[in-house]
C-alpha cells in the first residue's frame, strides 16, 4: 500500500492576544472546516489538509500538514491572510520555517470578456474566455474578480514572504469583489458570472458597474476557485436573495437526477424570475419584494425558518443573502441542533447602516 505523502510546514505567530486570536480563528473556520478546540490548542481540518495551532508562551505555534505542495502553499496563504485580518491594526509577527518560494499566485486566472447579456432586467451575465477551465469544474463555485484601473497596464497581485497576498496599491489598486461561477462552458472554454445590478440610489456599486459597462475583449483576472462547494445531497433546501441566485441556479443545474430540491428565492418582482433547469426535482417559491407589506423585511428569513422546521433533519440547508439575515438563520439552525455537515450558511453582502 502506498503511504499518503504529506507536505508539512511550521510557523510561529506573535499576536497581541494569542488566546483571543485562536478563538477568532476557530469561530471563523467553523463554517469552512472541521474545528476542534481545547483551551490551548485547535485542530482545523479541511480538504486542503490540517492546521494545528497551539498557544505557547504568548505565541501561536502553527503546524500545517497537506496532501500536496500546492495545498500546503494555499494553506499558508489562507492562515497568513486570516491572522493579519483578525489582528486588524494590532501588531502581528509571522514567520515560517521555510520562506515563501512561489513567485506568484497559483490560482490566478487571466480572462477576457467575451459577451454580455441581460438575463433579466436586474441580472447581467458576463461570459469570460479562460484558457483552462478545468479548475472550475465541480468543486468550489466562488472566485474573487480582480478588475484593474481603466487605462493602466494591469499589475496583478504577488506574494509576500509571510505567505500573504501582496496587493498592488495606489494608482494600480484593483477592484476586488467576490462572485460565483454561474456556469462552466467546457467546450467554448468560457466561465459565466451573473452580476446583480442592485439599485442603490446615490451609492457607488463598482462590482455591479463593471458588468454594466463591460466590453468584449476587456481583460480581468479571477482568483480561485475557493469556497462554496457544490453540495452533494439527495435532498436540499436552497434559499437566498438575488446575490445567491447564481449559486442556487448552478447547484440546481449540476444536481444529479433523483435530487429533491426546494428553493426559496427573494427577488424584486416577477420580471426577475428565471428558468432554473435541473435534472433533479425542483420546487421553487419566488418571493417578490415589491409585493411585501410596507416595512416588511424578514420575509425570506421567516419563510426559510418555516421550511427548515418542516423538513427532514438530514436535508442539506444552503442559505446565502445579507449578513444579519444569515446570522438569524444560522442561530436558528444551531438552536435546532442541525448537523453542521448538512449546511452551508454564508453572507454574500452587508447592508450599510447610516
Ligand atoms: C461568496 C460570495 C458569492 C457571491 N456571488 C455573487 C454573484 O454571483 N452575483 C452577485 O451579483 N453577487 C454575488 N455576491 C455578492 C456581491 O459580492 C456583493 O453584492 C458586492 O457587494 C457587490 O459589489 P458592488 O461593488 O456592486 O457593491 P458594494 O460597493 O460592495 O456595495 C455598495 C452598496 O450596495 C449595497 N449592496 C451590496 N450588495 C447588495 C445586494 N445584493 N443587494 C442590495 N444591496 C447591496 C451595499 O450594502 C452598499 O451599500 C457574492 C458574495 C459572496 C461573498
Amino acid at each position: 500500500m502506498n503511504a499518503v505523502q504529506e507536505f508539512k510546514l511550521s510557523g510561529i505567530a506573535l499576536p497581541k492576544d494569542a488566546g483571543g486570536m485562536l478563538t477568532e480563528i476557530c469561530e471563523h473556520f467553523i463554517e469552512h472546516a472541521d474545528v476542534s478546540r481545547t483551551e490551548e490548542e485547535a485542530l482545523l481540518t479541511s480538504k486542503l489538509g490540517s492546521a494545528t495551532i497551539r498557544i505557547r508562551e504568548r505565541k501561536l505555534v502553527i503546524e500545517l500538514s497537506c496532501p500536496s505542495e500546492q495545498a500546503l502553499q494555499m494553506s499558508r496563504t489562507s492562515i497568513a491572510e486570516h491572522l493579519f485580518y483578525f489582528a486588524g491594526d494590532d501588531p502581528l509577527e509571522l514567520t515560517w520555517a521555510e520562506p515563501e518560494t512561489r513567485t506568484g499566485l497559483d490560482n490566478i486566472h487571466h480572462v477576457a470578456v467575451v459577451s454580455i447579456e441581460d438575463v433579466t432586467p436586474n441580472m447581467r451575465r458576463v461570459k469570460f474566455a479562460c484558457a483552462d477551465v478545468s479548475p472550475f469544474i465541480g468543486g468550489d463555485m466562488h472566485i474573487r474578480l480582480l478588475v484593474p484601473p481603466k487605462g493602466r497596464k494591469p499589475v496583478w497581485p504577488g506574494l509576500r514572504d509571510d505567505g500573504r497576498v501582496a496587493w498592488p496599491d495606489g494608482e494600480d489598486e484593483l477592484l476586488v469583489r467576490v462572485y460565483t461561477i454561474r456556469a462552466v462552458d467546457i467546450e467554448r472554454r468560457e466561465l459565466w458570472i451573473d452580476f446583480l445590478q442592485h439599485p442603490a440610489p446615490g451609492v457607488v456599486t463598482p462590482g455591479a458597474d463593471f458588468a454594466r459597462d463591460a466590453q468584449p475583449g476587456e481583460k480581468v483576472a479571477l482568483l480561485g476557485p475557493g469556497g462554496g462547494a457544490l453540495p452533494a445531497a439527495r435532498s436540499m433546501l436552497l434559499a437566498g436573495d438575488e446575490s445567491a441566485l447564481p449559486a442556487i441556479a448552478r447547484i440546481a443545474a449540476e444536481a444529479p437526477e433523483g435530487t429533491r430540491i426546494q428553493a426559496i428565492i427573494e427577488i424584486e418582482n416577477e420580471q426577475e424570475e428565471q428558468p432554473l433547469p435541473s435534472a433533479g426535482s425542483l420546487d421553487i417559491r419566488w418571493l417578490h419584494r415589491r409585493s411585501y407589506p410596507a416595512g416588511a423585511r424578514d420575509i425570506l428569513v421567516e419563510e426559510t425558518k418555516r421550511a427548515i422546521a418542516s423538513m427532514a433533519d438530514d436535508t442539506f440547508v444552503w442559505f446565502a443573502c445579507e449578513k444579519e439575515d444569515v446570522r438569524s438563520v444560522r442561530s436558528f439552525l444551531k438552536s435546532r441542533g442541525h448537523d453542521k455537515k448538512n449546511r452551508y450558511v454564508a453572507w454574500y453582502w452587508e447592508r450599510q447602516v447610516d
